[in-house]
């Protein structure tokens, strides 16, 4: 066997539909007494339910979250946690309103709880991302971590169809480039494969309009193990990618994720074989006997967005981001070259086959 290293990071994690129903004592179980429910506006009455649940430990509801935790969103937040005395954040929300939380512990230390109803995966990782002037900057610090996490699969249902299936290939993308990470070791790999197998079983459930909560419960079980990838293994040139495309053009961010998959996955199609075959085998049905095309033949079979062009990108737009996701590349299987990533990008955006 090769040498590898594998770090733990701690987490408790409160699993099942219903589970909700624990936060009260999860939060007692940290020592908070005033905790602020986080939010985005669209998911206030969700946080108001939330804080009413709490009772005497809620110290009120701050709906203020929004994608990519802007360094001003994430200071006026940090002034009303001061101005409450608030001593815990539960985050309700996906990987906006956890960054949201994150940006508050990043300063203060404060415990997250963290509810996630997206698959993300960001209530997994120690990483952080603050974004000022345009540009965002992201960084590990342990104290950013939520310490408890409550996977409760019923605040799901009212995730749109639109939103759920890129979120949930979203969750994919972290399982495939765990599995060729630089620092790829057998714990990571074996959660990266499951959590993959997880999502690519029930994402087609999960999109269509008779989907089941044991879909959804599913789902979020593979999303956890993504996000457990997502923070113990390096990410590649499909993250480097996504937020080049995110931070210089503004994309969505897991409908990005969702069009770049295939295309990335195929440049390191021949420098990652064992990657490959493990992606294939997390695929079942969708397995085309090629690990891209299957994850195309995956988006595709949940009608998620099919390229960058449809989501808004500039034609001229693919030598910038060439260029840029060619200076400081992440570690990768195949070197970034600059003609073959432009090429790259060139399918990505007209949508043809990986
Ligand atoms: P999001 O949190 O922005 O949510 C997307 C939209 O869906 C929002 O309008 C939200 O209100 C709504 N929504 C969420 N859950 C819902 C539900 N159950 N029902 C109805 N509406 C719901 O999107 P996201 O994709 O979860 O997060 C993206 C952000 O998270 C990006 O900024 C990304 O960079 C960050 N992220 C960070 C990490 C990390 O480790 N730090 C990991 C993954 C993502």
């Amino acid at each position: 066997m090769r040498p590898f290293v594998y770090t733990g990071f701690p987490a408790r994690v409160v699993f099942g539909a219903g589970r909700l129903a624990q936060l009260p004592a999860e939060v007692a179980a940290l020592g908070a007494q005033r905790a602020l429910v986080l939010c985005t506006p669209e998911q206030r009455a969700t946080a108001e339910r939330v804080a009413a649940a709490l009772g005497e430990r809620s110290a009120g509801v701050y709906d203020q979250a929004v994608m990519h935790v802007p360094l001003e969103v994430a200071q006026a937040a940090r002034a009303h946690v001061r101005s409450l005395d608030a001593d815990c954040c539960v985050a309700v929300g996906g990987g906006s309103t956890i960054g949201l939380g994150k940006a508050i512990a990043l300063t203060s230390a404060l415990p997250i709880l963290a509810v996630p109803t997206t698959f993300a995966g960001s209530e997994m990782t120690a990483v952080w991302g603050l974004t000022e002037g345009g540009v965002k900057k992201t960084g590990r610090d342990p104290a950013v971590l939520p310490r408890t996490v409550i996977y409760d699969a019923e605040l799901l249902e009212s995730l749109p169809p639109a939103i759920a299936g890129p979120s949930g290939i979203n969750a994919i993308a972290h399982c495939v480039e765990a599995l060729y990470a630089v620092d790829a070791n057998p714990i990571i790999e074996m959660i990266a494969e499951d959590g993959n197998r997880a999502l690519a079983a029930t994402l087609p459930d999960v999109v269509s309009e008779t989907r089941s909560i044991e879909a959804l419960e599913s789902a979020l079980y593979g999303a956890w193990l993504a996000g457990t990838a997502l923070n113990g293994a390096s990410m590649a040139l499909h993250h480097k990618l996504c937020h080049t495309l995110g931070g210089s053009f503004n994309l969505p961010h897991a409908e990005t994720h969702t069009v770049v998959l295939p295309y990335a996955t195929a440049y390191n199609r021949d420098a990652a074989p064992q990657a490959m075959a493990r992606i294939r085998r997390a695929l079942g049905r969708f397995d085309t006997g090629d690990a891209a095309t299957g994850l195309r033949a995956l988006a595709q079979g949940i009608g998620a967005p099919a390229s960058l062009k449809i989501l808004g990108m500039p034609a001229d737009g693919v030598e910038r981001a060439a260029e840029i996701a060619a200076r400081n590349p992440y570690a990768n299987p195949r070197p970034i070259e600059r003609d073959a990533i432009r090429e790259l990008l060139m399918r990505a955006y007209t949508g043809e086959s990986p």
